[in-house]
């Protein structure tokens, strides 16, 4: 395929962030084009754990969660390597879906409302020149007005543009495994379980039909630890939380093999790359511990929104657009993300753990500080 006509805004990945984006600006009446490099449904490494504050955004976008009776988690336990529990309410809470669902059910939606979505369509590069955009896919050129990078934690693109996070070597924020099962288990269904073992944590909580998901992070030198091996890695570390041990030992399996993701970095990176607007985890990676990535991805794709809506009706420049978007994303995430990097570098050594979860189960209101202190509200 050669250049087509110029598109308004062209989305580079369709996880959360790009087809909220494309909904919204499909929306507002623009042409827009969203490329993914999988083809839907498919499976993602994520704890599918989705703080409340994103509900409303999410029907908004024609998506009716009250319609689909997913489970909606109120309680928060959190267990020590050495197997000591605490139990905490979640102040906001958050419910349970599949991102095999999700993202299916908004890349409908998307279609619908008139975005052009490629599917199995790779960004290779992107060239900015006289103002316009020029995508190279293996599906062809396509250009743009405007250009939004929705590509994640790590792309082919991060590495080509020699983004600041690729570049730095490796420190205690950088280099992350992810490994996700669904599982069939009687765990309840309103609380999520968070178990800590020695370099990592595993969330476990309920989604649509009957099925929970089990999802994990350690650093890289934990696995390399174990030959390299996750069912090496989980007999030898995370069967020491014996809570974990009891999961694994009763639970369905229900992937041949686990989805995994590598070279996690929770550095920190710019929002604007080559006049490229990066919203969800391409602008900033929150540590799943906080446990709502996903919330950030969504809000900043409605910060995103608004000031690409402004550039596009003339009311601001390019310039401007860019400067407003690093604004508001900052105000809304700097702190949360800050906290994040802060607790994660604290979590990993097994006795700073068992000691941290000792004193939070003595002094429930640094807990609830936490919880607060990496959540947003409803937006
Ligand atoms: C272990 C783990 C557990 C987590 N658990 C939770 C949780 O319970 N709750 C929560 O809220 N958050 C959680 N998160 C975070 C959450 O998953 C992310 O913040 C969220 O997925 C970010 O969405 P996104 O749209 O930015 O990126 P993604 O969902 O990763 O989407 C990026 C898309 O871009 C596509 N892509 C990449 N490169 C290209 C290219 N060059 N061309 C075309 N397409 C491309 C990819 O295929 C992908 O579909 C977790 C993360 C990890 C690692």
């Amino acid at each position: 395929m050669n250049e087509t006509i110029p598109y308004d805004v062209t989305i580079i990945g369709g996880g959360l962030a790009g087809l909220a984006l494309s909904i919204q600006l499909a929306a507002k009446g623009y042409l827009v084009a969203l490329f993914e490099k999988e083809h839907y449904p498919f499976h993602k490494v994520c704890g599918e754990y989705i703080s409340l504050e994103s509900w409303d955004f999410i029907e908004s976008l024609g998506l009716p969660l009250s319609q689909m009776q997913l489970p909606i988690i109120k309680k928060l336990i959190v267990s020590a390597p050495n197997g000591s529990m605490l139990k905490h309410n979640l102040p906001l809470g958050g419910f349970g879906i599949s991102r095999y669902k999700m993202d299916f059910e908004l890349k409908k939606i998307a279609e619908s409302a008139g975005v052009t979505v490629y599917e199995n369509c790779k960004v290779e590069d992107v060239v900015f020149e006289n103002e316009k955009f020029k995508l190279h896919t293996v599906k062809g050129i396509f250009t743009s007005t405007v250009c939004a990078g929705s590509f994640g934690k790590r792309a082919n693109l991060d590495v080509k543009w020699k983004r600041n996070f690729i570049l730095k070597k490796n420190n205690k924020l950088s280099n992350y495994i992810g490994v996700k099962y669904h599982i069939k288990t009687d765990f309840a269904g309103d609380t999520i379980a968070l178990h800590n073992f020695k370099d990592g944590y595993c969330g476990i909580s309920k989604i649509e039909n009957d099925t929970w998901c089990l999802c994990y992070l350690t650093n890289a030198a934990n696995l390399k630890n174990s030959n390299n091996s996750i069912s090496e890695l989980e007999k030898n570390e995370l069967y020491k939380n014996i809570h974990l041990k009891n999961i694994f030992d009763s639970a369905t399996l229900m992937f041949e093999a686990p989805i995994t993701i590598s070279q996690i970095s929770f550095a920190k990176k710019a929002q604007v790359e080559n006049h490229v607007l990066l919203c969800g985890d391409a602008g900033g990676v929150i540590t799943p511990l906080c446990g709502n990535g996903m919330s950030m991805a969504l809000h900043s794709s409605k910060l995103a929104a608004a000031a690409i809506g402004e550039f596009l009706q003339h009311k601001i420049n390019r310039q401007q657009m860019e400067e407003l978007y690093t604004g508001n994303w900052q105000q809304q995430f700097g702190k949360r993300l800050k906290a994040g990097r802060l607790i994660q570098e604290g979590f990993g050594k097994t006795w700073i753990t068992n000691m941290f979860i000792g004193i939070m189960k003595k002094l429930p209101f640094i807990t609830n500080l936490l919880i607060k202190q990496t959540h947003g509200k409803p937006f």
